[in-house]
């Protein structure tokens, strides 16, 4: 039987390939009933990907993935029933989002003293929400640089690459307290891709302890073995073992659009947690200043 739910996806709101819409259709095309929007660091495309859903019959749920980083590694955190027409959340939203553009506008500027002559121009027209490393790769491969977007991370892009610059410092805990505010529910994306195994187990207590509800389980290609050792210790933590394909467009990443089975089971504990917190008075968040601002 064809998978039916997928809760990890990106659109052109951040740097999936597809508008909402597209994706809505394609997600029906593909049979899928339950879909999570989870643009980085956006909400701007859940407008329309709800209403596109509601025409198709899917059930979306509105989510996000926020990116974040420690002197350690990078960790992303996904939110799902997030309330996120909340003006706080979006004010937040949109200082880390312009923080990735001057992020972007920096990597070009060191592009361009390498002799490597892409636009900025050209990269915010590519990028028609939060901009990404993978926009950047897009010019380059217009530029005829590169042949492939991997090709782009490998020469230029990667994060030990020749042109790195980190984004705006958000800490895991800082992610799960912006997600909590707009009553959304934090979960820890591809938790083997980054952080790693290691650096989980370090770090699950504290972030149990902020709130955190989920771990992503059942994950684009991680293997039974995998989703085995992840479901034990999202068991032990008492969170929910959640799943999708991180769907960025045909090619991008391995993992087809529903290409991952994820249990209803994942959806119902989910929502059943959603409406607990449904219209309650969330915790406020304050993004904390960086010295660079
Ligand atoms: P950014 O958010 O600008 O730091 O860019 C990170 C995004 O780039 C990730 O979400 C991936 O979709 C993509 N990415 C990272 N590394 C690679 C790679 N080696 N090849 C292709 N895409 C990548
Ligand atoms: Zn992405
Ligand atoms: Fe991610
Ligand atoms: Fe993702």
């Amino acid at each position: 039987m064809a998978n039916t739910i997928d809760l990890h996806t990106h659109s052109t709101a951040s740097d999936g390939l597809y508008s909402p819409t597209e994706l809505l259709q394609y997600a029906h095309e593909a049979d899928l009933r339950i879909l999570a929007l989870t643009d980085h660091d956006s909400t701007n495309g859940l407008a329309e990907a709800t209403e596109a859903a509601a025409r198709l019959a899917i059930d979306l749920i509105p989510g996000i993935e926020l990116n974040t980083d420690t002197d350690d590694g990078e960790m992303h955190v996904l939110g799902y029933f997030l309330e996120y027409e909340r003006p706080a959340f979006q004010e937040t939203l949109k200082v880390l989002r312009d923080a990735r553009a001057r992020r972007g506008e920096r990597i070009v500027e060191l592009l361009n003293e390498q002799g490597v002559d892409i636009k900025w121009e050209h990269v915010r027209e590519i990028a028609q929400g939060a901009v990404g490393r993978p926009h950047i790769a897009q010019a380059l491969i217009d530029a005829g640089y590169v042949q492939s977007v991997p090709e782009a991370f490998d020469k230029y892009l990667r994060s030990d690459g020749p042109v790195y610059v980190a984004r705006r410092k958000l800490s895991p805990l800082d992610a799960i307290r912006l997600i909590l505010s707009a009553n959304g529910l934090p979960v820890i994306a591809h938790p083997l891709t980054v952080p790693g195994m290691q650096k989980l187990q370090a770090w699950l207590p504290e972030l149990v302890e902020a709130g955190l509800v989920g771990l992503e389980t059942y994950y684009g290609p991680y293997t039974e073995e995998q989703v085995q050792q992840l479901h034990d210790l999202a068991d032990e933590y008492k969170l929910i073992p959640t799943g999708g394909s991180d769907f960025h467009g045909p090619g991008i990443h391995p993992t087809p659009l529903g290409g991952r089975f994820v249990p209803f089971e994942a959806v119902e504990r989910l929502k059943s947690e959603a409406s607990k917190r449904m219209g309650t008075n969330p915790p406020e968040f304050v993004l904390p200043p960086t010295d660079k601002e």
